[in-house]
């Protein structure tokens, strides 16, 4: 049974198809790359899959059960986590307390500072663990909004796998972080996704894509055009058709 399958899925806003008949199952541990030119649906899928949007037709379900119409924060509860294309972090708190900030999301507490359990010195030393983890032990007293932007990401990162989340949706983890950062942060998804973490990344590097990932799948206005292994939708005809024209 995959742990994340989409059947079906059409999102309709207005009078535009913005997802059209998606289907794709992922197994467990899989590392799945989502690919396609600007436009073509793939955070929209991301915004489906986790709650952000309803499909208007289709089935997702997670572990076999259907979570189609329930909210995002069900979504998580049930072990779903992402990342979104602009950083979602508490900029003015330090890097370790937002690692804390989202295991206590994660444990469904409250999120207000002062409100952190009397276990105060454990949940620092766990936050500071997964700092450690993506290569920010250094950076634990930093302010988040502070940090480079390679650094934001990998704290986003730190900050998921607090919540210890089965699947995670990553949307361009890459995106307007420094080459030089590149290699480190793919050093730090590998880790993400290591133990049988479920792992969807949109992603238009493709060394990063071609280096990471299990199968690719192919986005083009709204459709799947194809889901499978990197060799095989590099060398598929529709696929290139679909990029002619340079837009990626
Ligand atoms: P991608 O992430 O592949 O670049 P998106 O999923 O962001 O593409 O967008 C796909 C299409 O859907 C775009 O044409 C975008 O303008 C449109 N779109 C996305 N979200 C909405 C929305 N909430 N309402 C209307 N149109 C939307
Ligand atoms: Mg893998
Ligand atoms: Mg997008």
């Amino acid at each position: 049974q995959p742990v994340l399958s989409i059947e079906h899925v059409t999102l309709q806003i207005g009078g535009a198809r913005i997802l059209n008949d998606v289907s794709l199952a992922i197994p467990k541990g899989e590392m799945l790359g989502v690919i396609g030119p600007n436009g073509a649906g793939k955070t929209t899928l991301f915004n489906v899959i986790s709650g952000v949007l309803f499909a208007t037709a289709g089935v997702v379900r997670l572990n076999g059960r259907t979570i189609t119409r329930e909210p995002i924060h069900a979504r998580a509860r049930a072990g779903l986590g992402r990342t979104f294309q602009t950083s979602s972090l508490f900029a003015g708190l330090t890097a370790t307390e937002n690692v804390r900030l989202a295991a206590q999301t994660k444990a469904g507490g409250a999120t207000a500072l002062g409100k952190f359990p009397r276990a105060r010195d454990a949940a620092t030393r766990l936050a500071e663990q997964r700092l450690a983890e993506v290569g920010l032990g250094a950076h634990r007293r930093s302010i988040a909004g502070g940090l480079s932007h390679g650094d934001k990401r990998k704290l986003e990162i730190a900050m998921l796998m607090a919540m210890d989340p089965e699947v995670i949706l990553l949307d361009e983890p890459m995106a307007g972080v420094g080459s030089g950062d590149v290699p480190g942060l793919m050093e730090v998804i590998r880790q993400l996704h290591h133990g049988g973490r479920t792992v969807l990344m949109v992603e238009h590097h493709m060394e990063v894509v071609l280096g990471l990932v299990d199968r690719v799948a192919v986005m083009h206005h709204g459709e799947l055009l194809a889901c499978d292994t990197p060799d095989a939708v590099m060398g598929n005809p529709t696929v290139q058709s679909a990029y002619l024209g340079g837009a990626a």
